[in-house]
C-alpha cells in the first residue's frame, strides 16, 4: 500500500450548498489513490489507514503556503487541437468550420492526434487539470496520451453520420477503451445535432442505454442553431435530444448557448443524468451572441461544468481562464453582480464538472473517499497578493504557472512545476515538427460542412 502525506496545507472546502471556505494547516492522507483523511496538521488519520503499526512511512510533500484545490477538470475539450492553436483565427464559426478546422481535420492521423494529446496533456497537468473530457478522432492514440502521463480522461471518440463502418468503429473504440485503464472512461461522441442524423443519434442512444455508456455531444451552440433547427425539423436541438432518447440515456451537452426558455422544463425531466459543459471564451471570440444559461440549468437541477473546448479556438487549456470567463461572462448575462458569487463559481468548477465527466463520486473535491486528484498552489507572487480571500484568488487572479505539484489518482504527476512522467522538451519538439503538416490546407477537402 502507497501512502503519501500532504503536510501542513490550506484546504480548499466545497460543500454541496452554501459558502466554500478554506482550512488552514491540514494534513491530506492518501493511500494507494485515495484520499483516506484530512486532519488539523501533524495528528494521526486514526482508523481509516490500514492501520499496521510500524508500516513504512508515508511519502511527505510539503504543502506549507501553498492552498490545496480539487484537481481541476475540464469538462469539455478536444485535446489534440493544441497542433491548431492560432491558425483559425477572427472568423466567424461558419468559416471557422468550413475555412479552416474542417479541412485542417483532412489530414489527422494516428501518429499526429497521439502528439498533439501529448502536448495537450503536459500543458493541462502543468496548470492543475487532473481529468479532460474529451471529444476527437483517434480516440485511442488520446487514451494511449492519458495513460502514459498520469492524467485522468473521459472520452468520445467521435462521429459524424456516414458510413456505417465509421459508426461501427467509432462504438467498438468506445467500449475497448472502457477497458482500458483505471483512469479512462469513455463516453459516446457524436458530433452533433446537425451532423448526426435523428436515426444514428436513436442508434447511438440505445447502445447508450443498453451498455451503460453517456452521450457526449455538442447541441444548441448558438440561438442561430437552435432557430435552424426548429426552420428545418419544427423542433429545437433539445427536442431532437429528448425524441431520439439521448436524453433518457444521459448525456453531456457542450455549450447549449441556443438553450431556450422551453428547453429548460425539457432538460428538468432528466436533470439527473444530464451536463451542460460551458466554455464561455469561445462564445466570445467566435462572437456567437450568447452564453450558455446557466442560471436557468442549475435552477433546474442540470449540472454545469467548466470547459475550454479546443485550443483552435480558445488558444489554451486553461482552466482557470475558463473559470474565471464563466464567472464575468455570467454577472454581464444576468445583469447581476451579485450572481454568479465565489462560493458559486468553485462549486461549478469542481462538484460541477466532476458531474460533467460523469465521475461526481471520484473527483471534485477533497474529501476521505474521493480520488487523490490534488492541485497544489501557490498563492505568493505578487498578482496574488497581499491575499485577502484565497478563494477570490482561485476564480480571479491565480494562473496556470502558479501550479506547484499536482497528483492524480495519489500519484505526483507534476512536482515543482515539472512533469514526473514526460520529457517536456521531448514532448515540444514533437508537437512542432509535426504540426505545420496538420494546418496545412494544400491538399484541399473537408471532413464535413458546417450548415446546421
Ligand atoms: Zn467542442
Amino acid at each position: 500500500m502507497a501512502r503519501l502525506v500532504i503536510r501542513n496545507v490550506v484546504v480548499l472546502v466545497v460543500p454541496e450548498v452554501g459558502e466554500c471556505r478554506v482550512e488552514e494547516a491540514r494534513d491530506i492522507h492518501v493511500q494507494d489513490d485515495r484520499i483516506v483523511a484530512v486532519t488539523p496538521t501533524g495528528s494521526q488519520p486514526g482508523s481509516q489507514l490500514d492501520g499496521r503499526p510500524g508500516g513504512d512511512e508515508p511519502e511527505v510533500v510539503d504543502g506549507s503556503g501553498l492552498l490545496a484545490v480539487p484537481g481541476l477538470v475540464n469538462s469539455h475539450t478536444h485535446s489534440p487541437m493544441v497542433m491548431m492553436r492560432g491558425a483559425a483565427e477572427d472568423l466567424a464559426i461558419e468559416d471557422w468550420f468550413n475555412r479552416r478546422v474542417w479541412p485542417m481535420e483532412v489530414n489527422l492521423t494516428p501518429e499526429r492526434v497521439r502528439v498533439g494529446a501529448r502536448l495537450a496533456c503536459a500543458e493541462m497537468l502543468l496548470g492543475g487539470v487532473t481529468t479532460f473530457v474529451d471529444h476527437y478522432f483517434h480516440a485511442d492514440q488520446i487514451a494511449a496520451a492519458a495513460v502514459e502521463t498520469g492524467i485522468r480522461a473521459d472520452l468520445a471518440p467521435t462521429y459524424f453520420s456516414s458510413t456505417e463502418q465509421d459508426l461501427i468503429a467509432a462504438f467498438d473504440v468506445t467500449r475497448e477503451l472502457r477497458e482500458l485503464h483505471p483512469r479512462i472512461t469513455a463516453s459516446l461522441g457524436p458530433h452533433a445535432t446537425y451532423t448526426v442524423s435523428d436515426d444514428d443519434l436513436r442508434r447511438t442512444a440505445e447502445i447508450a442505454r443498453a451498455e451503460g455508456f453517456r452521450v457526449h455531444l455538442h447541441a444548441a451552440e448558438t440561438d442561430g442553431q437552435t432557430q435552424a433547427s426548429i426552420d428545418k425539423h419544427g423542433v429545437t436541438p433539445v427536442q431532437v435530444l429528448e425524441r431520439t432518447g439521448v436524453l433518457d440515456a444521459g448525456a453531456l451537452i457542450a455549450h447549449g448557448c441556443g438553450i431556450r426558455e422551453p428547453d429548460l422544463a425539457i432538460l428538468e425531466r432528466y436533470a439527473d443524468r444530464t451536463a451542460v459543459a460551458s466554455c464561455p471564451k469561445v462564445y466570445l471570440k467566435l462572437a456567437m451572441g450568447e452564453v450558455t444559461p446557466i442560471k436557468g440549468l442549475l435552477k433546474a437541477g442540470v449540472k454545469v461544468g467548466v470547459g475550454t473546448d479546443g485550443a483552435a479556438v480558445h488558444n489554451t487549456l486553461d482552466v482557470w481562464e475558463a473559470i474565471r470567463m464563466v464567472a464575468l461572462t455570467q454577472k454581464q448575462r444576468e445583469n447581476d453582480a451579485e450572481w454568479m458569487t465565489l462560493s458559486d463559481t468553485l462549486r461549478l468548477a469542481t462538484r460541477g464538472s466532476a458531474a460533467a465527466a460523469g465521475l461526481s463520486r471520484q473527483v471534485g473535491v477533497l474529501e476521505p473517499g474521493y480520488q487523490a486528484d490534488i492541485a497544489l498552489v501557490d498563492l505568493s507572487a505578487p498578482h496574488n497578493q497581499p491575499l485577502h480571500d484565497p478563494r477570490a484568488a482561485f476564480v480571479y487572479s491565480v494562473r496556470a504557472a502558479d501550479v506547484v505539484t499536482v497528483l492524480v489518482a495519489g500519484t505526483v504527476v507534476v512536482r515543482d512545476r515539472e512533469l514526473t512522467t514526460m520529457d517536456l522538451q521531448e514532448v515540444l519538439a514533437d508537437a512542432q515538427s509535426l504540426a505545420h503538416t496538420l494546418v496545412d490546407l494544400s491538399a484541399g477537402g473537408s471532413i464535413q460542412h458546417y450548415n446546421p
